[in-house]
């Protein structure tokens, strides 16, 4: 407390009065010092300058006669008295005769009797004294001495020294109160800066402080106001900032993660604790991390000798392909603040990649194949094979097989890249699935029959119309069906059902064929996947079967799935949601 400016203030009142005082004290009773003495030394003068005492000096008694008359004028009392003394300085008369006896020879006494006035007044004596000589002849007859105690002096400065003292006083406590109320006028509003300097410190902004004046603090006040609302203004854009790029790092799909120079994790956003399987990356550091994920990398190297480039590493981790990019982060022109490490999954575009490329290889083999047998054939006949019509008829109906293998194989993969290409224009209609069912049965019949298989359609209650490329639903029928055909031996069953669920019709078709063993189904709607190719090929298969109908049917809102079991035979489920529009007309 007594170290606060309010204290400070009151001190220098205090000091400032105490030094006043001291100097106007001291001031005073030097002069009243130096008055009393002038004014002993002038009323002597005025006496012992005017008036002739040597006429009357006949004998001491006379002379102590006149002195009387003078008494007043002297100003002789029981403080000051006068003396009448010999030429040696003996005591003759006195006003007060005890001190007679105890009178030494003071400068002035012993001046008079050397024939000179003894006038002089000294400050260090505790009395004033003034002796004038009565020469006769050239002697010091006698000697008339004015002594005074200076005891009025004393009282007087005594006196002043107390009033002094109450002075001193008075103004203490004038300064004290005075001192606190003036300094309060400056310490107030200070008091209130801080306070208000404290909140800032604490986040809280909302307040203005009143300028209440124009002076100094008024103007610091005004300021500090500026400075409180500028920093707020800053601090709400660095949160809007701050907000921005946190909501940009949490819903980007790229990972990001930001190391400081130490190598601990500043920043990781959801999307790379996704890649990399780590939910806790918080806890580890940069080259712990790395080292678990089994990537050669250096912070130090990042920081500090190819801090100017980004460096790009490729990344395969918890079942992914990932593509890392790292860069330093700079806070000054060449000093790095960290590293920041930006995650891409590019898992996908590997296996598209590789999708690709497997597709192309597959189309070249299902086509050279064909043409490998095209072309021994036709070499076999120019040798001289045509001359066998027998054989020349079976070679040429081999060539004519195989050529419309490949055509049936560029068809497909024509369709397939239409529909890869969304070019396929569907011709959407109103059309009797029922109908359409009995028709592709029909048609698919003697194929059937030549194998022996019995070939039945059970539907089930009501088929609705439905709304959809009729010709493309034809094409997903006829595929099924055959190969429910194709991959049943002889004299087999096979049944088509159909019906409606909810909104949705469904078209099950089911053999007592070959099966398909469990781990080839997953894989089965693939482009040329087949579980065996030489019968596939075989029976005249391209494999493309099962994706045209998957991708028609995908593109109609529905869904195909197979089930299936080895020896025991298969069952193919089609799914087509009814429209809207169908579900009025037929009342539910
Ligand atoms: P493919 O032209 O070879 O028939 P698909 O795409 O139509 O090509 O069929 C892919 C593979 O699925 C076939 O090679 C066959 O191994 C298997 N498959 C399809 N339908 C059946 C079925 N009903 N019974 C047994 N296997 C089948």
């Amino acid at each position: 407390m007594f170290r606060s400016i309010q204290w400070k203030l009151v001190t220098m009142f205090l000091l400032l009065v105490v030094a006043v005082i001291i100097v106007v004290g001291t001031f005073l009773s030097k002069s009243i010092v130096n008055f009393y003495q002038k004014d002993f030394k002038a009323q002597m003068d005025s006496v012992f300058e005017h008036v002739d005492f040597e006429p009357d000096a006949v004998n001491a008694q006379q002379l102590e006669e006149k002195l009387k008359i003078y008494i007043g004028r002297l100003g002789i009392d029981s403080y000051r008295n006068y003396f009448i003394l010999n030429g040696l300085g003996g005591v003759i008369a006195s006003s007060n005769l005890e001190m007679a006896d105890t009178l030494e020879n003071s400068e002035n006494i012993i001046a008079a009797i050397n024939g000179r006035k003894g006038t002089e007044v000294r400050k260090d004596r505790p009395y004033m004294d003034y002796a004038v000589p009565i020469v006769k002849d050239g002697q010091t007859q006698y000697i008339i001495y004015i002594r005074d105690e200076k005891t009025e002096l004393k009282e007087i400065t005594a006196e002043l020294f107390s009033i002094i003292l109450q002075a001193l006083l008075f103004g203490l406590v004038i300064s004290v109160v005075l001192g606190f109320f003036l300094s309060s006028t400056i310490t107030t509003p200070i008091a209130s800066l801080t306070q208000r300097a404290e909140k800032l410190a604490m986040g809280q902004f909302d307040q203005e402080i009143k300028v209440k004046s124009d002076d100094e603090i008024g103007k610091l006040t005004a300021s500090f106001n500026y400075m409180s609302s500028e920093l707020k203004r800053t601090l709400d854009e660095i949160a809007t900032e701050k907000n921005k790029i946190e909501t940009i790092l949490l819903h980007m799909t790229d990972g990001v993660m930001a190391f400081n120079t130490e190598g601990n994790v500043i920043h990781a956003n959801p999307a790379s604790k996704k890649m990399l399987g780590i939910e806790d990356i918080e806890s580890l550091t940069f080259d712990e991390l790395f080292k678990e994920i089994n990537l050669e990398v250096s912070l130090e190297q990042l920081l500090y000798l190819e801090n100017w480039k980004t460096l790009e590493k490729e990344i395969n981790y918890n079942g992914r392909h990932l593509k890392a990019f790292f860069a330093t982060s700079k806070i000054e022109k060449e000093k790095a603040g960290g590293v920041v490490v930006v995650l891409q999954d590019v898992t996908e575009q590997q296996k598209l990649d590789m999708a690709r490329r497997e597709f192309v290889a597959n189309v070249s083999h299902e086509l050279r194949t064909p043409l490998t047998t095209i072309k021994s054939y036709a070499e076999t006949l120019l040798a001289g094979a045509l001359e066998d019509p027998e054989t020349a008829e079976n070679f040429l109906r081999v060539i004519n097989n195989e050529s419309d293998r490949m055509t049936r194989l560029v068809k497909d993969l024509l369709i397939l890249s239409k529909l890869d290409h969304k070019q396929t224009q569907w011709n959407k209609t109103h059309f009797n699935l029922k109908d359409l069912i009995e028709e592709v049965l029909q048609k698919l019949m003697l194929n059937a029959r030549e194998r022996g298989h019995e070939l039945s359609f059970s539907p089930t209650g009501e088929i609705p119309e439905i709304f959809a490329d009729r010709d493309r639903i034809e094409q997903v029928l006829k595929n099924i069906l055959s190969n429910a055909i194709k991959y049943t031996p002889e004299g087999g069953k096979i049944v088509v059902y159909a019906g409606r669920i909810n909104n949705e019709v469904y078209i099950k078709i089911k053999d007592n064929g070959i099966g398909i063993p469990k781990e080839d189904i997953p894989r089965i709607f693939e482009r040329f996947y087949r579980v065996d190719k030489a019968r596939s090929r075989e029976q005249g298969g391209t494999g493309l079967g099962l994706a045209i109908a998957k991708e028609i049917i995908t593109a109609h809102g529905g869904t195909i799935s197979i089930d299936s079991e080895q020896d025991k035979g298969t069952e193919v489920v089609i799914r087509l949601p009814l429209e809207k529009k169908e579900l009025n007309v037929n009342g539910t």
